[in-house]
């Protein structure tokens, strides 16, 4: 049974959104020549108008950015870097309500994630690697290297705020200035966060957020003196930058797209692993790159897991965004909803089983109802491109060796997620599977202290603890 909810909307009252934003450049706000409008992709609000960086204002940025580090930042000592980062995560966890409902506002994800994980993971972000500032002699990098000097960092619309904090705060630790674009769709919390930097009395030109589309990104990307690119997104866009920085000094970091999977061993404890198969595809609306976006069933188990699954799905509360009883929000933007549409078509056209969870979508909004695929063979489309939406595709296997097969047989290797009662069962899994991360009977679980990173198309590098630390670093690492 369904219990009914009374709505509790997270008031919206505690954030002032200003109707035009400038790019933030040299510690000022510099109003853009040309705007674009940000919308809640939860009603088609209007939320406010925001700048179109041009090349002059990337160029003004990566100014700011080089006289900062010549003059103040380099000079710093590592424990003097720390606390400006100590400052940093604590305004934020002060202003956590307020980064939570403009995220929501801007993002569409539900409140529940902007505030219980979005905004605390950030500021955990900053308060980690402000602790690494003066010690990074003891995080087993090479110290006898220099920061990259400026480092441009391009981020998604998935996860905005979290996204810089996994850019802005190793970058800074290690004595860089930054250049940071936010996706065009969700620039607000940069916003805020610039904010959070002057409350913060960090030095002019350390952190410069210049707002725009492609265009802009790829300004930066080319712009000759950035010292080193940071890029999260998709792996399209990502093979674009491999090939415009190849010619040039500039060290590169890619994070690109995933098709993770989700493998059920027969002796998995079902109840609990159809929790983790839930979170693992729905959580941020499947807006995650290491979403375990296929489900790999063990045969003996699949009906069972597959009967409970559809009975969770039924109980996922799809709507407004703001209020705290929702589990999925809106879509993004109508371009990733039109997307989503088109893959889910052609898993239909192609002739896997479509099942979609009894819900009432709102009329306004991007919204896609959470739905599976079942019967989903490797060539579908649907098993191998990112959909990047509230979609499973499941498949099944009866040896382990058919589940790795399966599970590796992808351009992808960011994520994997087994679930299985047996220790013995996870290690051999775990030394099989070609993904950067492997969740043993859990999915979805971030911490500052652990890497993140893809083998093959799902990028180079890695980002968060002390290997991302010296992606920051000359010579070590790329
Ligand atoms: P993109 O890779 O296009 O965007 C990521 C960032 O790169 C954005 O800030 C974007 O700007 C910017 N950008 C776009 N083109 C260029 C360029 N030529 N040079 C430099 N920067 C550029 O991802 P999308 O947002 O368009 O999403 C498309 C697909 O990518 C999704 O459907 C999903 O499959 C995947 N994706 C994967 C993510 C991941 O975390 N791995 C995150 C987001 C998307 P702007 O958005 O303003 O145009």
């Amino acid at each position: 049974m369904n219990f009914e909810y009374a709505a509790a909307p997270e008031s919206r009252s505690v954030v002032k959104i200003d109707p035009v934003y400038g790019h933030f450049i040299n510690g000022k706000w510099v109003n853009g020549s040309a705007h674009f409008n940000t919308i809640n992709p939860a009603t088609e609000e209007v939320l406010s108008s925001i700048s179109l960086g041009s090349a002059a204002d990337v160029d003004a940025a990566v100014k700011a950015a080089r006289n900062a580090f010549d003059k103040s930042w380099s000079k710093l000592s590592g424990r003097e870097r720390g606390k400006y980062l100590f400052r940093i995560a604590r305004i934020m966890q002060e202003r956590a309500r307020e980064f939570a409902v403009l995220e929501t506002l801007d993002n569409g994800k539900p409140i529940r994630e902007s505030r219980d994980v979005d905004v605390p993971l950030s500021a955990a972000h900053f308060f980690y690697h402000a602790g690494w500032a003066d010690k990074l002699e003891f995080a087993g990098v090479d110290t006898t290297t220099a920061p990259h000097g400026v480092v441009g960092q391009i981020i998604p619309w998935n996860f905005p705020l979290l996204m810089l904090a996994w850019k802005v705060a190793p970058a800074l630790a290690t004595g860089n200035t930054v250049v940071l674009k936010p996706a065009e769709t969700t620039s607000l919390t940069a916003l805020l966060f610039a904010q959070v930097c002057q409350q913060a009395g960090l030095p002019d030109g350390v952190v410069n957020i210049v707002t725009g589309d492609g265009s802009t990104g790829s300004a930066i990307v080319n712009h000759p003196g950035i010292d080193k690119i940071a890029f999260t997104g998709s792996t399209e866009v990502g093979k674009l930058i491999a090939r415009a920085v190849a010619p040039t000094n500039k060290s590169l970091t890619l994070e690109l797209g995933g098709k993770g999977a989700n493998i059920v061993f027969g002796d998995a404890a079902i109840d609990e692993t159809v929790e983790g198969i839930v979170n693992g595809i729905f959580f941020n609306q499947g807006h995650v790159c290491c979403a375990g976006s296929r489900l790999i069933l063990q045969e003996s188990v699949a009906d069972e897991v597959l009967e409970k699954l559809k009975r969770r799905m039924d109980k996922i509360r799809v709507g407004d965004p703001l209020d705290k009883n929702t589990d999925l929000g809106a879509i993004n933007s109508a371009e990733q909803l039109a997307k989503i549409r088109e893959l889910t078509a052609a898993g239909e056209a192609e002739g896997a089983g479509r099942w979609s969870a009894n819900c009432a979508l709102p009329t306004n909004g991007f919204w896609f109802a959470p739905t599976i695929f079942t019967g989903v063979t490797q060539a579908h489309r649907i098993a191998r491109e990112e959909i990047f939406g509230p979609v499973l595709s499941v498949l099944t296997f009866r040896t382990p060796a058919e589940a790795i097969e399966k599970a590796n047989n992808t351009p992808f290797g960011l994520s994997a997620g087994i679930w299985s009662e047996k220790g013995s069962n996870i290690l051999w899994a775990t030394q099989q599977l070609r993904a950067g991360v492997i969740w043993a009977n859990t999915f979805n679980k971030f911490d500052p202290a652990s890497p993140f990173g893809g083998y093959k198309e799902s990028g180079w590098g890695r980002e968060g603890g002390r290997h991302g630390l010296s992606a920051y670093l000359k010579g070590s690492a790329k």
